[in-house]
């Protein structure tokens, strides 16, 4: 399993602690300071693996600023409650064409407006403007292999007190490289003793950065208890998704998913996934509650979501799935989502975003033209 990404803490160098906790000092003395660009050199392959968050650049309310700079005050309403809601976008660095193209980056910011709505925050730009923004990002950062956007709107004052109203919304965007989330050679699953959270408890359709507390403490239990990842349930005991990424299952050739309403975050890839499927295999994908016996069942079971890719799953508590090999249908979505997400496929290009250059112009049945419509083109 690859190592969680480093945030390091550390203290602002004009910041020497006078008192308790700044009291005596006109600004916050201790500061965390996101040391997005690495203090030590790491060796290029250890970068790649870890996701060492290495940039040089990131971007604060709407300002491209050094990563040294990117300053977050302990005391931040969104650190001491988990008042913030956030985005994992990739990009795809495909060497052929020397671009990086971000996938369905519209898609993910059109999301965090909603999370944002959800919380009762307000994001002033567009997704438009986010996207544009998101593109100059990576090209200070002169990024040139798989990368990874980390978008943050998050509650700023500087206070004691919880609620979600009358607040300051400060907003940031960090690009780091990126390797694989999980292994998408097979991984090995187990259902987790932690129910996922309720809509009614914390929104699982927005992506609260509280929220993924319920997703830590399955996974920890998944990896402590010699799994790969985690399979949550609802309180009602319907499979709901895994801690970051949706779910997937082929029984008697037909492909299943959780319904919206149980409680999962509606995955991007997990549309994606269901286009793919329709488009390229005829198959409709059936939406509805699964229980969590058919898990033991089932043909196929594959895990999605913009981290992870496509992840096979060939086991689940300790039952073989299918022959305990990656299923035909799982294998070809995995190389068709390979192919499709670095540009490879041209029928798909209106779901990618060029970094650096033009995507070449090729009419398809939706009609787009160029890489400024191709970015602006709503979820299908
Ligand atoms: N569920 C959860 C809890 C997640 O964190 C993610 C990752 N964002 C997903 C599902 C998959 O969503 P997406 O495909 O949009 O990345």
């Amino acid at each position: 399993m690859p190592d969680p990404v480093v945030w390091k803490i550390g203290q602002r160098e004009s910041s020497v602690l006078s008192g308790p906790l700044g009291m005596c000092s006109p600004e916050p003395p201790l500061l965390i300071v996101v040391h997005v660009h690495s203090q030590r050199r790491q060796p290029r392959q250890r970068c790649r693996a870890t996701g060492t968050m290495n940039a040089k650049y990131v971007l604060m309310n709407g300002e491209i600023i050094p990563a040294t700079d990117g300053h977050v005050s302990i005391l931040t309403h969104g650190f001491s409650y988990g008042t913030g809601c956030f985005e994992g976008i990739r990009g795809y660095w495909n060497p052929d064409t020397d671009d990086i193209y971000l996938f369905r980056i519209r898609e993910h910011f059109e999301r965090l407006h909603n999370s944002c709505r959800i919380l009762n925050m307000r994001l002033n730009y567009t997704p438009d403007e986010l996207v544009a923004q998101a593109i100059e990002l990576v090209k200070r950062n002169g990024w040139r292999e798989n990368i990874y956007l980390r978008p943050m709107v998050y509650k700023a004052d500087e206070v004691i007190g919880v609620r979600l109203h009358g607040l300051r919304d400060d907003y940031y965007m960090v690009a780091v490289p990126m390797g694989d989330y999980i292994p998408t050679t097979g991984i090995k699953c187990g259902v987790s003793s932690w129910r996922r959270i309720d809509d009614n408890i914390i929104p699982a359709r927005a992506k609260v950065t509280g929220g993924y507390l319920n997703s830590a403490l399955a996974k920890t239990e998944a990896n402590m208890n010699g799994f790969d990842e985690a399979i949550l349930l609802t309180q009602e005991g319907h499979v709901s998704e895994g801690s970051g990424e949706n779910l997937f299952l082929v029984m008697n050739n037909e492909l299943h998913t959780p319904s919206s309403t149980d409680n999962i975050l509606l995955g991007i890839t997990r549309d994606t996934v269901m286009q793919i499927a329709l488009r390229e295999h005829g198959r409709a994908t059936r939406e509805r509650s699964i229980d969590r016996t058919e898990l033991y069942i089932a043909d196929e079971i594959f895990l999605c979501g913009t981290g992870a890719q496509i992840a096979p799953v060939i086991e689940v508590d300790h039952r073989v799935i299918g022959d305990g090999t990656i299923g035909t249908l799982s294998r070809s979505i995995v190389d068709n989502y390979a192919e499709i997400v670095r540009g490879r496929r041209s029928e798909y290009f209106h779901w990618l975003t060029p970094v650096y250059r033009e995507l070449p112009v090729k009419p398809h049945k939706r009609g787009k033209a160029n890489s400024t419509t191709l970015a602006a083109t709503p979820a299908e």
